[in-house]
């Protein structure tokens, strides 16, 4: 789960969204049924209050009764509910009949917990019981006795039963919320997964779109608006990507082409100069650098117009079954000589057949460069290992010498094109700064990988894998000796 994806936040916002509402939702449902509550309950012992002042005899003198006569067994519960929460006084708020109250209402007023409610003549007061329960008092003027003189009634009932069940029904609420947050999250997360998976698709089809196939277009079987506006925008950008690089490389085929020609005679009446006899010294020197420059210059174009008609496919691929075993002993042999010169040995052991599925003349141009430049940027008296390993349905081509190393800085760029590490040095070595890049794309047109490892002053070593040639890549072992 990437924290930064857009899946997470939109699953993110959703839960936070829901769980926002919900708690809203909550909070109103809450005040509402507190608020109901309450005014359900005042106006029950409102009910209640005028129901015993009815049914209270309580005469001036004499024992006072609550009348329960004809009364429904309910109502008489809710008399006897009342019985232990009230008390009369008159209007300055004196307690009257003290021997009415229970103990209860006598400990609050003990307490002096009922001074409120005592002076309180109509309406609603609260007080607190000595257990701590709060109980909610009406108090309701009323004539007693014969002499109609006026006294209070106070009535209570306690609140507790229904703070309990509001008290509860927030708890529920509130252990609600992490649920509803990790639902809420895990549907904001699959409703995005699947909302962004058009999208994911489109990306994966478009990462495998390099340069070397701009023409191929996006498809999606998804079919909303949105989906079809991104893939039509990229497939009309990479249209135009390729036509640019069309251009490009057909420019690149042109001005090489336009230049071999030139070159040749330049060339070619260079070396008819050189061979006159009658050439002052310096002057032969001056034209014998301009040939080898002329050389230089002739292969760097060479190699751009293979390089750019490889490219365009105007060279076209055509694989055969290969085997590598006797290139290599070929190759080897031929450019032993060329190393010989330079005083370097190239050691290639005891080879068993690997066969590819390749063009021989390409894979002989890409192997020449590797094995061109090990010697190239030899040390006199060192040694090159040449060696070829099949593992499972691969070989492995391995060349490793023992020179001037390539640095770690420079090791990502040696494949690009007309990039030189030592631009001097691989100068003098007649070095174009276009080998690598044509080795590179031999290798991936022939579904390989080409990787270099290597340390300055020690060493390089370039490992080139291609798959074996299908009926062959059962064929396992060392093909080193
Ligand atoms: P060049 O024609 O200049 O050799 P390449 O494309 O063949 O061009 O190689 C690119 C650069 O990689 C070279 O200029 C050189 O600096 C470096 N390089 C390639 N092969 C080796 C090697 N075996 N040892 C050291 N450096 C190498």
């Amino acid at each position: 789960m990437n924290v930064r994806s857009l899946r997470f936040k939109l699953g993110w916002t959703n839960a936070l969204l829901i769980t926002v509402v919900f708690l809203a939702i909550g909070f109103i449902r809450y005040e509402v049924l507190s608020y109901r509550a309450h005014l359900s309950f005042d106006s029950d012992l409102l009910e209640d209050a005028r129901d015993f002042a009815t049914r209270l005899h309580f005469p001036e003198s004499g024992a006072v009764t609550i009348s329960t006569e004809g009364l429904p067994p309910s109502e008489v519960l809710a008399l006897e509910r009342i019985r232990p929460y009230f008390a009369v006084t008159d209007l300055k708020g004196t307690v009257l009949r003290p021997e009415l109250h229970s103990a209860y209402i006598q400990d609050m007023l003990d307490a002096g917990a009922l001074s409120e409610v005592l002076r309180s003549h109509s309406g609603f007061s609260r007080a607190e019981g000595v257990d701590g329960r709060q109980i909610r008092f009406y108090s309701l003027p009323f004539a007693a006795g014969a002499s109609a003189e006026q006294v209070i009634l106070h009535v209570g009932q306690s609140t507790e039963p229904i703070e309990a069940v509001i008290r509860e029904s927030l708890l529920i609420y509130l252990y609600s919320v992490p649920l509803i947050i990790f639902v809420s999250g895990a549907i904001g997360w699959l409703l995005a997964g699947r909302a962004l998976k058009p999208f994911e698709d489109v990306a994966q089809v478009a990462g495998l779109i390099t340069s070397k196939n701009l023409n191929m277009k996006v498809v999606t079987p998804h079919k909303e608006i949105e989906v079809q506006r991104l893939v039509d925008a990229f497939n009309s950008m990479v249209g135009r990507l390729n036509r640019s690089f069309e251009q490009l490389r057909q420019f690149n085929a042109d001005a090489a082409h336009e230049l071999r020609t030139p070159l040749a005679i330049l060339q070619g009446e260079t070396e008819i100069a050189l061979n006159s006899m009658d050439l002052p010294e310096d002057t032969r020197s001056l034209l014998a650098s301009n040939l080898e420059e002329l050389d230089r210059l002739t292969r760097v174009v060479n190699e751009i117009l293979t390089l750019s008609e490889a490219e365009a496919g105007t060279r076209n691929i055509s694989k055969v079954p290969l085997d590598l075993k006797p290139l290599l002993e070929d190759l080897v042999e031929h450019l032993n000589l060329l190393a010989l010169d330079m005083d370097v040995r190239i050691h290639l052991p005891q080879l068993s057949a690997a066969v590819i599925e390749g063009d021989e003349l390409w894979i002989r141009r890409a192997i020449i460069n590797l094995l061109d430049n090990a010697i190239r940027y030899s040390k006199p008296g060192s040694n090159i290992w040449v060696a070829a390993t099949v593992d499972g349905e691969r070989v492995r081509l391995s060349i490793r010498d023992q020179g001037i190393g390539i640095s770690a800085a420079d090791i990502p760029f040696i494949f690009d094109r007309l990039y030189r590490a030592d631009p001097a040095r691989s100068r003098n070595s007649g070095g174009s700064g276009l080998g690598l890049s044509l080795v590179k794309w031999v290798v991936e047109a022939h579904e390989g990988t080409v990787h270099v490892s290597s340390r300055p002053d020690e060493g390089s070593e370039f490992t080139v894998e291609i798959p074996l040639a299908r009926a062959h890549s059962s064929i396992s072992g060392l093909l080193q000796g």
